[in-house]
């Protein structure tokens, strides 16, 4: 069934990106809706708005990755933070309107199952992706298989009483509060006063200014310093960081957390821990959302 396509779609809190991809995860046509935010009917409208408009003749099943927390038995929505989406089934929704197999998985978990498959994770059996955007996200893959629950790795706890987390999570010191884009943004305030970013950071860490240079090192220690406790429970030996401000920073990021979270790490972890860049870049979510088509076409879920 070499010519077999699939419909990917990554939906995240300002945009629907949608895409037509071959089994090899080719994109063939793409197409980008803002995300309609006003109501739960309006949502899911535009998600299959999205979808028409990158359906084509021979499609065999669309595969969705969104950022609620999933019913992993049901693919229901049980609750979303930045979408209005709650108490639904998107994959059931989609099966009524196209007549094709749908699949649905959270956003990071589809993440995680793109760099495995074909990014940065190809060949290993355990690994951790830690996305530093806005946010921090993650997902994990464990003896083969990804974890399809609840893994908000940006919520565990790396300085207890630090910064306040962010959205609605009322905890202190989260990974998401001291190593994400924000965390950066925040600590570029603090050496150039307000309106600095993390852009900036990095920026001037590339032209070698200490103060930039060692900014970027302590939210890399702190980085790995939750790398080093999510190896841990995990056993792990692979972490890949991306996301927007993970990738531009990496260079600055990846030895002090590599170093911070063998300190930390208990053996055999610690020797062959290593930290790499997530390889796909933006298009992650899209490739997961392909690769969950896939699996909804073979009749996995
Ligand atoms: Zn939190």
């Amino acid at each position: 069934m070499a010519s077999l396509r699939v419909i990917a779609v990554d939906l995240g809190g300002t945009k629907i990106l949608a895409g037509l991809l071959d089994r090899n995860g080719t994109v063939h046509r793409r197409c980008e809706l803002p995300t309609p935010t006003g109501s739960q009917e309006a949502l899911l409208r535009g998600i299959e708005e999205a979808v028409a408009q990158v359906f084509a003749e021979g499609v065999g099943a669309i595969g969705c990755g969104i950022p609620s927390v999933l019913d992993r038995r049901t693919g229901v929505s049980l609750d979303s933070t930045n979408i209005p989406l709650a108490g639904a089934s998107l994959g059931e929704r989609l099966i009524a309107r196209f007549g094709v197999p749908a699949g649905v998985e959270n956003d990071a978990n589809a993440a995680a199952l793109a760099e495995w498959k074909r990014g940065a994770g190809v060949g290993v059996d355990d690994l951790i992706l830690l996305t530093l955007g806005t946010g921090v996200g993650g997902g994990v893959v464990l003896d083969g298989s990804l974890f399809r629950g609840w893994a908000e790795l940006g919520h565990t706890l790396v300085v207890a009483d630090g910064p306040p987390c962010q959205g609605t999570c009322t905890g202190r010191g989260h990974l998401e509060a001291v190593a994400s884009g924000n965390a950066a943004d925040r600590a570029a305030e603090a050496l150039w006063g307000p309106g600095s970013t993390a852009e900036q950071l990095v920026q001037r860490a590339g032209g070698g200014d200490g103060a930039a240079l060692e900014a970027l090192a302590a939210i890399g220690r702190l980085l790995g310093a939750g790398i080093g406790s999510l190896v841990n429970v995990f056993g792990a030996e692979l972490v890949i960081v991306g996301g927007g401000f993970g990738s531009a920073a990496a260079e600055f990021l990846f030895e002090p957390a590599l170093e911070v979270a063998r300190r930390e790490a208990l053996p055999p972890a610690r020797k062959g821990l290593r930290i790499v860049e997530a390889a796909l870049g933006p298009d992650a979510g899209l490739i997961g959302a392909g690769l969950v088509a896939l699996a909804a076409l073979d009749g996995e879920r």
